[in-house]
């Protein structure tokens, strides 16, 4: 009922705006909206069309838990009609920027309705930022993106959900894959380590196993004792493999690689998409180039698995087949006979 009422609020919202003579964007004359980070570009992008004409704030590859705004930030805020944040504390810029832009407008919060992870760990960080690592939460991301552009653009409406719509079946799509791709894998090589806490999500929902040195933000730096523990489990444990990531230093990774039996299995994209040309320019993209990597790694140490197959940029979803989820599964089936 909320959910239906808050719906018809904004509709009525947006006729208020439309009287006030704001009006309704065309095609030939786009709805500026500034998304915080690159992985809720792609999203505004893909449930926007060509109604909206999007400026991402930090960029591919690129931190957002150390981001310092520009005055070009500021500016891009203040002619906005739109803003959308991620939440949970992971720009933790965000106010001090509307502020200094003068920025009035609405701001949609990506996470709104997500159950957000937290731990007993206080110096880990409170609350997980990195809800965008589940299909599930980015379902919630997409509606929530739906909502707030036809709130303010109710001409664009049907347009938004139907986006919405056919995106949300993309992500379906995706989900049956990764969750196939993972069954593939023998539990106990469902294990891996990576530079910071940012797979939580990932973790519990398809039932990988992820370590890190840091907690939910890269702003922390991980102590001799941290890493010291880490070492003595991952030897313990035999986790197999260690994973770099796009946005952080690599160097820590490498130390635990050389004072541990564990591979670097490659680069996993956590918390920005890689630039438009790259294995992970979308943020469907980068959950299956994830996936495709952890499991390459973990299912044949030696990365023989052709990688990247799979990856077909701007495909519909029914050509995203993955030749190589079959190809794993096999070597892992062949891996465990005696
Ligand atoms: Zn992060």
């Amino acid at each position: 009922m909320t959910t239906k009422r808050s719906i018809l609020f904004s509709v009525f919202a947006a006729c208020l705006i439309a009287v006030s003579g704001s009006g309704t964007a065309g095609a030939d004359d786009p709805i500026d909206v500034v998304a915080s980070f690159s992985i809720l570009g792609d999203m505004v992008r893909q449930v926007g069309g060509d109604r909206v004409r999007v400026t991402t704030l930090v960029g591919p590859d690129s931190d957002a838990h150390v981001y310092r705004p520009t005055p070009a930030d500021a500016r891009a805020v203040a002619g906005a009609r739109l803003l959308v944040v991620n939440g949970l504390g992971f720009e933790g810029w965000i106010d001090r920027l509307t502020e200094a832009s003068g920025y009035r407008g609405p701001v949609v919060t990506a996470t709104a309705g997500v159950e957000p992870r937290r731990v007993a760990d206080p110096d880990r960080g409170e609350v997980d930022p990195h809800a965008w690592q589940s299909l599930a939460n980015a379902r919630i991301y997409v509606r929530n993106i739906a909502d707030g552009l036809a709130a303010i653009d109710l001409a664009g409406a049907e347009m938004y959900y139907g986006n919405a719509a056919r995106y949300v079946k993309e992500i379906d799509a995706v989900e049956a894959h990764v969750r196939k791709a993972i069954d593939s894998l023998p539990v106990e090589r469902r294990k891996v380590v990576t530079s910071h806490d940012a797979f939580g999500y990932l973790s519990a929902a398809y039932g990988i196993e992820f370590h890190a040195p840091v907690g939910f933000s890269t702003e922390a730096e991980a102590s001799a004792g941290d890493v010291a523990r880490l070492i003595r489990q991952i030897n313990k444990e035999k986790i197999p493999a260690v994973f770099v990531e796009n946005i952080s230093d690599r160097r820590l990774l490498d130390q635990i690689v050389r004072e541990t039996g564990a591979q670097i299995g490659g680069t996993l994209y956590s918390d920005a998409l890689s630039k438009a040309d790259g294995p992970a320019g979308t943020h469907l993209d980068m959950m299956l180039h994830n996936i495709l990597t952890l499991v390459a790694a973990l299912c044949d140490s030696s990365g023989s698995v052709t990688r990247g197959v799979w990856l077909v940029r701007g495909a519909d979803a029914s050509r995203r087949s993955p030749p190589c989820a079959a190809d794993c599964h096999e070597r892992c089936v062949a891996r465990r006979k005696p």
